[in-house]
């Protein structure tokens, strides 16, 4: 029977229109100015999306947040095991492990920007959320996007079904992020049948208890890894104790261990050697979702720090009335809106891009894929910004908590301690960082995708443009300005550092940092002045509720000034001298003028426009 879910995924995908428009390639943000109706904002997304967000929401909040709230305690793998598998039926009862997985296989098939909206949506069900998002992305994806026919027809019903549970088994003890250098052997035996894997695994979630796991191992001297579709029951497998964690206590995470584990040769997954291409690309499209789950994060803070904020009296006044409170909370609530822009923006990308690659004949893996790969930088910048954001969310929520938010009842301190993964895994924040430049040079030198070489000559006049002062702000010209700024700055410094460190720049990872702050705050401040753009010129808001959008994209530019100016300041330092430093400062100080905006009242009106909606609607 097609449950509630399913039939509203249906009804989504039949009605949802992507327009009728080429995506901006990636990273061409930084050299071509967007139109904001090019734009998709969360508000675009459709009365069945919504629906699909607030069905999987609820059922976070009632059958695991309120859960551990009435229970004074959070959900503990090594004693809630029975309870957490009970979970994963009741999800996939509702379609909820087969979100990714084709209809022809049992599952509802989102596309991709509604796949976010559900990480998103996942967010109340704290370490829940990295449990099914083991299941329905790194878990799956593998075989979704690689697999062949048989190997989808024999594992995908059962994923989806939630009766098999997934897991990626990428990570050894002497290889994180340096994922290729596993040591786990595959060799194929005398008859030919099969593969004996050697090795052992760590940090691999869902392991305790999952039926099919994704191996990854090497073939003999090959260059790079294999990856193996392995069941549980083919033998050979034995597992770890419950790792005892920070946060994320309800997840399982285990060393798995293979000896002679015996793998049906059809059980190879993809090519021979083409193993780690399928780690990177799956663990691409879980950036992005981790930065919507990290987002969901960054508005659950706000409304359990609004909440408190506005009951708890000091000083015979409610602590919400603080100016030190207001300022917390509506920095709380803008880096919720930024990021909610920034990944909205970047899914429906994909989708468009998708759309285009199967349009000029591509597999529907190959477009998928494809468009994935396509945005890996800006994937790569959400999941940092976002976890970062979501890392300063769940501080400041527990500072306002008081003692309240350092006693394990109120589940404050879980929030804090569950958020920290995110900047761990699905490739630390500093290999992204690292990883959005690499791949921006190479698309810019090596296949030429992006002309930031072209970009670049243009930047002497446009530099001196900017000694004019700011006419009146009529309009967006100002925010305009700062944003086209701001990628100017980039792509000068970063240019410029190219052409004197060379090769040496790699070495450099201090500088090619502040650069990868940078490029950041190129895209996440551009992604919200064109949503608040769109939003007023398609009259999605108005009045007041446009104004406080605006204030929060207003201080978030401020905000972003201030980071750029040190990022660039010490990547400067780092590397220029003489006439060249001083002239690059000065130009460091034109691009990135003060907005002298009064960006202490602008918060204090985000903060009591929250107070009025009682909770994060920005
Ligand atoms: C709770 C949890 C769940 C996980 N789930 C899974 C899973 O399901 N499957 C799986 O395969 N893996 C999983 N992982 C592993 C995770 O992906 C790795 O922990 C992560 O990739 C980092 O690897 P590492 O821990 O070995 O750290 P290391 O790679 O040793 O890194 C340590 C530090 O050094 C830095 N560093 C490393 N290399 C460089 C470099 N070249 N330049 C600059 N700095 C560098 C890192 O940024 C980091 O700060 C999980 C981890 C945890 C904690």
């Amino acid at each position: 029977m097609t449950n509630v879910i399913e039939s509203k995924a249906m009804e989504t995908k039949k009605e949802y229109k992507a327009p009728a428009r080429i995506a901006q390639s990636g990273c061409s943000f930084l050299i071509q100015d967007e139109k904001p109706e090019n734009i998709f904002i969360s508000e675009d997304f459709n009365e069945e999306q919504r629906m699909i967000h607030d069905m999987v929401q609820d059922f976070c909040k009632a059958e695991i947040m309120n859960v551990m709230l009435n229970r004074g305690r959070e959900f503990e793998i090594t004693k809630d095991k029975d309870e957490v598998l009970e979970l994963m039926s009741k999800a996939a009862e509702l379609g909820l492990c087969g979100v990714s997985i084709g209809e022809e296989y049992g599952g509802i098939d989102l596309d991709f920007n509604t796949s976010c909206l559900f990480a998103e949506a996942v967010a109340p069900g704290f370490s829940f959320a990295t449990t099914i998002g083991a299941q329905t992305s790194i878990g799956s994806l593998p075989i979704v996007y690689y697999g062949t026919k048989k190997q989808k027809e024999k594992y995908l019903p059962g994923i989806a079904s939630g009766e098999l549970k997934a897991a990626y088994a990428l990570t050894e003890p002497r290889s994180g992020s340096d994922a290729n250098s596993g040591r786990t052997s595959a060799k194929l035996n005398e008859a030919g049948t099969h593969y004996h894997i050697n090795g052992q695994k760590m940090w691999i979630t869902n392991g305790g208890f999952a039926d099919v796991f994704i191996v990854f191992a090497r073939i003999d001297d090959d260059k790079n890894l294999s990856a193996f579709i392995v069941e549980k029951n083919f033998g050979g497998i034995s597992l770890g104790a419950e790792e005892k964690k920070l946060g994320i206590k309800g997840s399982s995470t285990v060393q798995v261990f293979f000896e002679e584990c015996p793998v049906p040769v059809e059980n190879l997954l993809g090519d021979r050697n083409g193993g780690f291409k399928i780690a990177l690309n799956i663990l691409n499209t879980g950036r992005i979702k981790l930065a919507a789950g990290a987002t969901g994060g960054c508005k659950m803070s706000v409304n359990q720090a609004v909440t408190y904020a506005m009951q708890r009296e000091q000083f015979d006044t409610p602590i919400a009335q603080f100016g030190a409170m207001k300022h917390k909370i509506a920095q709380m609530a803008i880096l919720s809106f930024v990021g909610d822009a920034a990944v909205y923006r970047t899914g429906h990308n994909i989708n468009l891009k998708t759309e285009q690659f199967l349009h000029e004949g591509k597999s529907e893996n190959q477009a998928k894929l494809g468009a994935i790969r396509e945005y890996a930088v800006e994937c790569s910048l959400l999941k940092v910004k976002c976890s970062e954001n979501l890392d300063y969310a769940v501080d400041e929520c527990l500072q306002i908590h008081g003692g309240m938010g350092y006693s394990a009842e109120v589940g404050i301190e879980m929030g804090y301690r569950d958020a920290r993964i995110t900047r761990i895994y699905e490739g630390t924040n500093e290999i992204n960082r690292m990883l959005s430049l690499a791949e921006l040079t190479k698309r810019a030198i090596k296949t030429k995708e992006v002309d930031l070489v072209g970009a670049g000559k243009k930047i002497p006049s446009y530099i001196l443009k900017q000694y004019l002062p700011f006419k009146s702000n009529s309009g967006w010209k100002q925010e305009e300005r700062i944003v086209k700024n701001i990628k100017t700055l980039f792509m000068m410094l970063s240019g410029k550092a190219g052409q004197k460190l060379k090769e040496k720049m790699v070495d450099e990872q201090e500088i090619v940092m502040n650069f990868a702050d940078i490029l950041a705050e190129a895209y996440f401040c551009e992604s919200t002045l064109l949503k608040v753009q769109k939003l007023e010129k398609n009259k999605i808001y108005q009045g007041k509720d446009l104004e406080i959008r605006k204030k929060a994209m207003q201080v978030y530019l401020y905000e972003s000034l201030d980071i750029c100016r040190k990022s660039a300041n010490e990547a400067i330092n780092s590397w220029a001298t003489g006439s060249e430093k001083k002239w690059m400062k000065r130009f460091t100080n034109i691009l990135l003028k003060d907005y002298g905006i009064n960006a202490k009242n602008m918060r204090r009106d985000i903060a009591e426009y929250i107070y009025e909606k009682g909770k994060y609607t920005l």
